[in-house]
């Protein structure tokens, strides 16, 4: 487990609870990459933040708390968006990717470059009460594609900032994300689809089909075809 390096890109609600397991789970190097400072509105759920970090880089302040409580972790702070120019080279390095984004274009982007890539990866997403993870192990097991061909109108999806989310709850899937992203690390499956509804206190897991026809893991995509977005079609 030491020897493992994970990128968890976006260190927010998600990405977050999802570091703090990891890092516990004796993951040998955790790069964190967000561009964003911390926030006073970001308290509530971004658990690795204090009063105190307010206007720092969050991937400073997350790197900080992580190895004071977990001396033997290396940390990379990385303060940068994930965009079309610094995608293969941040991914390339990583064994395994945490989606810890918001937006959902940006998911979209991110698995398509992990399928690129052939890097697994591990995608959650919380919305008001429902929350899903999915692990992804490119050309075996479903991508978030296959599940979702086209990017839905961002009307249809609101982010958590926008529609609201508990922080409890996006710590949970947090959490869940990352026992899934270590299940992913030993390559022990099943890989299943996971999702929650908090309202009506119900979780479920499928195993998802592949899409032989998903514009990402079935036919391919090339780079030119990917957009910073990736809103390409
Ligand atoms: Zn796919």
């Amino acid at each position: 487990m030491e020897n493992l390096k994970i990128l968890v890109v976006g260190v927010g609600g998600l990405g977050c609870p999802a570091s703090l397991v990891l890092a516990e789970a004796g993951v040998g190097t955790l790069g964190l990459m967000d561009p964003d400072k911390v926030e006073l509105s970001n308290l509530h759920r971004q658990t690795l933040y204090s009063t105190q970090d307010v206007g720092r880089l969050k991937v400073e302040a997350a790197g900080e708390f992580l190895r004071s409580r977990y001396h033997r972790l290396r940390t990379v702070p990385l303060p940068e968006a994930l965009n079309a120019s610094n995608a293969e080279k941040y991914l390339s390095v990583y064994d395994l990717v945490i989606d810890g984004l918001d937006r959902l274009e940006k998911k979209f982007f991110l698995n398509d470059w992990c399928v690129k890539l052939n890097k697994p990866f591990v995608h959650a997403g919380v919305v008001r009460f429902e929350g899903q993870v999915l692990p992804v192990k490119p050309g075996e097991t479903a991508c978030l594609r296959c599940l979702i061909p086209r990017i839905p109108p961002p009307f249809a999806m609101p982010t958590c900032q926008e529609a609201g989310v508990l922080g409890s709850f996006s710590q949970a899937i947090g959490y869940l994300q990352a026992h899934q992203a270590l299940g992913l690390a030993r390559g022990k499956g099943p890989f299943r689809l996971w999702k929650v509804d908090s309202w009506k206190r119900e979780a479920r897991s499928i195993l998802p089909e592949r899409n032989p026809s998903c514009e990402a893991c079935g036919k391919g995509l090339s780079a030119k075809e990917m957009t910073e977005t990736g809103c390409a079609r």
